[in-house]
């Protein structure tokens, strides 16, 4: 099958648009048109050559589409069906088996090394092979190929276009609040930095009737959004450890609850620092210098912190819940989707990281 792809090249910064062969399916795998696919961060620092994501490769982790066919082994999803695609897992080790898919013991290789790259689900330029399987999908492409554990089955009266960035950045940020954080009616929370993860995490604030909820970011045009979507206060960051006291004097006593979506080393100290007795802080990702934490500061007030990964979202129920609290309106993401072709893909990066947009969303006609 002849698709069009964004491929990403060994040292180069910019995605190639190509027409590229998917190879055949095969009895595991869904073949799935996409309608849509989100840019998530992770793409862009696969494109510079992190996590050692081979190359050449077709990226894209964020897919949602219509199921087209489907091998003789898959037994849930059927041509036709609407789906989204997330990451992907072995179903088989202990975390799998124990209902917490996101820590798999094999993520790595599975959603990065492409430890499956004789199966199908490769691309061919000619003659020359080119990487699939990136979160079990590849869907920078006019078509992906998945497996069960990673294609969920949704409504079919949602925006289909949109729904795939439910599959990594959105569900990421929306479950590290409701799942992981297990945020409650009433407690305070504070969310450093507000791109699209963050934003997601303010959305599902909300809807766990959290207040005040406080967003902190360097760009005024995201804060702006944030209060839109429900932040009471907004801090702009422009001074190192005034953001803390900044927060200490907006909820009093300091806040139940905080998440940092943005992997910088201060913001997990005035995380650590905004919080009350007892308060709870989220990371979703490796700080990007060294980082320290002041035990005797957790131990003697009772914090918690943690890792998050995926928002601990079991895709396949988290995912239909996120879109009936959207279908009902209280989880408008739709607020952060800038749509795009595929062939923009460069522009989009840019203006993402400009500023001038939150969440791109690449387009195919059918
Ligand atoms: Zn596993
Ligand atoms: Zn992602």
């Amino acid at each position: 099958m002849r698709v069009q792809a964004a491929v990403a090249y060994q040292g180069r910064d910019r995605f190639a648009i190509e027409q590229l062969d998917l190879s055949d399916p095969g009895p595991d795998n869904i073949l799935v048109r996409i309608a849509g696919v989100g840019l998530c961060h992770t793409d862009v620092k696969a494109l510079e050559g992190a996590m050692r994501v081979p190359k050449p490769s077709v990226l894209g982790h964020e897919g949602a589409g219509v199921v087209e066919w489907v091998g003789e082994r898959v037994v849930t999803l059927k041509p036709g069906d609407h789906v989204v695609l997330t990451y992907d897992s072995c179903r088989s080790c202990h975390a799998c088996a124990g209902g917490n898919p996101a820590y798999c013991e094999q993520t790595a290789s599975l959603n990065f090394h492409d430890a499956r790259e004789n199966e199908p689900g490769f691309f061919r330029k000619g003659s020359e092979r080119i990487h699939g399987h990136f979160f079990g999908q590849s869907s920078f492409a006019h078509h992906a190929m998945a497996r069960e554990q990673n294609t969920i089955r949704v409504r079919k009266d949602a925006p289909l276009e949109i729904l795939g960035t439910l599959g990594c950045g959105v569900q990421t940020g929306a479950g590290a609040i409701m799942n992981s954080l297990a945020a409650r009616s009433g407690e305070s929370v504070v969310i450093f930095g507000v791109g699209p993860v963050g934003l997601s995490a303010v959305m599902a604030a909300v809807v766990c009737g959290c207040a005040p909820i406080v967003a902190v970011d360097a760009l005024e045009s995201r804060l702006s959004i944030a209060k839109h979507l429900g932040a009471a206060h907004t801090v702009l960051v422009s001074s190192g450890f005034e953001v803390a006291e900044e927060i200490r004097k907006l909820v009093s006593g300091g806040v139940n609850l905080a998440l940092d979506t943005t992997g910088r080393a201060e913001n997990y100290h005035l995380a650590l620092a905004s919080l009350a007795t007892k308060g709870r802080f989220g990371f979703l990702t490796l700080p990007s210098a060294a980082f320290e934490p002041h035990l005797a500061s957790i131990f003697l007030r009772g914090l918690t912190m943690r890792g998050i990964v995926q928002g601990d979202s079991v895709p396949h129920e988290f995912i239909p819940r996120l879109i009936d609290l959207y279908m009902d309106g209280r989880f408008p993401f739709d607020k952060l989707v800038t749509k795009y072709s595929l062939d923009k893909i460069n522009h989009a990066i840019e203006d993402q990281a400009a500023g001038r947009v939150v969440k791109p969303v690449f387009t195919f006609d059918s």
